[in-house]
């Protein structure tokens, strides 16, 4: 191992996440001498709680669609993608002794379901590769001077390293260490630091009964997000109620689309459709031949067949349709506005919960200033980049921690090849 704060290493990597964890195995394999800051006493601390603590580690999908989930930028990550891809990255976890399965939407897991299965390989890897790690080290500054980099480290002595590889991660969820450092350093160094809007991030909407409910889960219910009569956004999956607004797969997903939306509208409108398996026409016609076959029956009795009660009780109420009324008494009018409120439960978006709460941070370094083929900066030789820090970010289902795999390899490999050229 390297002694980092007397010598000058080869390659520096600041943040010990997916990201920074593969770029230092990578070029340590490629023989550099390689040094890792980690502010924290553990390396991948956010690994540690992703998927609920499973940490849905990649997608089976084929590569096209990872690059899909970054729309509109994912040509972007092509490169790093096609380097180290999905089976790569399974391969690299198998061949350490961890075995994987595959779940519905085709997010893969750690068999054993546990995350610390993860971070203990990519520690013993770095470990291996003689990888020297730093921990409770967090780099405060990078200077630049005379084809050198001059880290800086709270607490610690700073060093120095011929290259740097920056993945600090974003700013989401702070306490794992993700405070945005990266893009103070990124910036010192001249880089351009898009704005830092949250993805995967609950919504807030301007009702305010949605309070009364607060922990509803709706399954498999359709959203439409509609700006006047233009249709801009919809998806179909699970959602959770909160006390401000709506959370869950389907919501966080689609807030990488609204998100961007809100810095042009003030407010959107979204349209919950409770009974996406059938069209309004179709609905219609069948809540005509319930109310018919249960006359008697309450009307607030049949519908809560249909959809949840707590569902059913804010449906009537905001229709102001007494739920004690039997079928047989409700008119057409009030049987057509039934149908319009359970095929397209309105909800406002005013916007979204803050950056720190989000799952992925979506703004970072400019990609304009990367270059896709190496993930190196555009603007400072020698200096790279990896995983979140970098401008975008994809929808649920393990695309996220394959970018920090794929950009950390790249970035890794071709710091560690840009050093051996220059090795006599
Ligand atoms: C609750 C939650 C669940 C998630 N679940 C999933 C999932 O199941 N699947 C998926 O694909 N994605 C998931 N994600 C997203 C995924 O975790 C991130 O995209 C990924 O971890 C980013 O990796 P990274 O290495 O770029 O950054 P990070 O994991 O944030 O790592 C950055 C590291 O840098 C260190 N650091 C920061 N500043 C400094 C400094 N100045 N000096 C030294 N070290 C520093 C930090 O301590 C940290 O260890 C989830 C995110 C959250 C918050």
């Amino acid at each position: 191992m390297n002694d980092p704060v007397n010598e000058i290493i080869d390659i520096a990597v600041i943040g010990g996440g997916a990201a920074g964890c593969m770029a230092a195995i990578r070029a340590a394999e490629l023989g550099q001498r390689v040094a890792l800051a980690e502010r924290n006493e553990e390396i991948g601390k956010k690994i540690l709680i992703t998927g609920n603590g499973r940490c849905n580690i990649t997608n089976a999908a084929p590569i096209e669609d990872f690059i899909g989930k970054f729309s509109p930028d994912g040509q972007f990550l092509r490169s790093a993608f096609f380097l180290f891809s999905n089976e790569d990255l399974m391969e690299f976890f198998r061949t350490k002794g961890l075995k994987l399965k595959q779940e519905s939407g085709g997010c893969v897991f750690p068999a054993a379901g546990n995350a610390g299965s993860v971070t203990r390989i990519l520690e013993a890897g770095l470990k291996e590769q003689g990888v020297s790690v730093m921990r409770n080290t967090r780099i405060t500054g990078v200077d630049h001077r005379d084809g050198m980099f001059f880290l800086a480290a709270e607490r610690n002595a700073g060093f120095t390293a011929k290259k740097v590889i920056i993945a600090a991660g974003g700013m989401s969820y702070p306490a794992t260490g993700s405070t945005g450092d990266g893009f103070t350093i990124a910036k010192h160094l001249g880089h351009t630091i898009t704005p830092l809007t949250p993805a995967l991030v609950p919504l807030k909407v301007k009702e305010s009964w949605i309070r009364e409910l607060q922990g509803l889960g709706l399954a498999k219910i359709r959203i439409v997000c509609n700006y006047g009569n233009k249709k801009l956004v919809s998806g179909i999956g699970d959602v959770m109620l909160t006390h401000f607004g709506i959370s869950g797969p389907l919501a966080l997903d689609m807030s990488g689309d609204i998100v961007p939306l809100l810095e042009h509208h003030k407010e959107l409108r979204l349209a919950i459709d409770l009974v996406p398996a059938v069209s309004a026409k179709q609905f219609e016609n069948d809540l005509v031949n319930i109310f018919i076959a249960n006359g008697s029956a309450q009307v607030k009795t049949l519908i809560e067949d249909i959809i949840p009660r707590r569902m059913a009780s804010m449906a009537l109420a905001l229709l102001k349709l007494d739920p004690a009324k039997a079928a047989n008494q409700v008119t057409r009018e009030e049987r057509e506005a039934l149908v319009a409120m359970l095929k397209g439960f309105p909800l406002t978006v005013v916007g979204s919960m803050p950056v720190d709460t989000a799952m992925v941070t979506a703004g970072g370094v400019s990609r304009q200033e990367i270059d896709p083929r190496t993930m190196g900066s555009r603007i400072v030789p020698g200096l790279y980049f990896a995983g979140e820090m970098i401008e975008g970010a994809a929808k649920s289902g393990g695309y996220n921690l394959q970018q920090a795999f794929s950009t950390g390899y790249l970035a890794g490999e071709n710091a560690a090849k840009a050093g051996l050229k220059g090795r006599p």
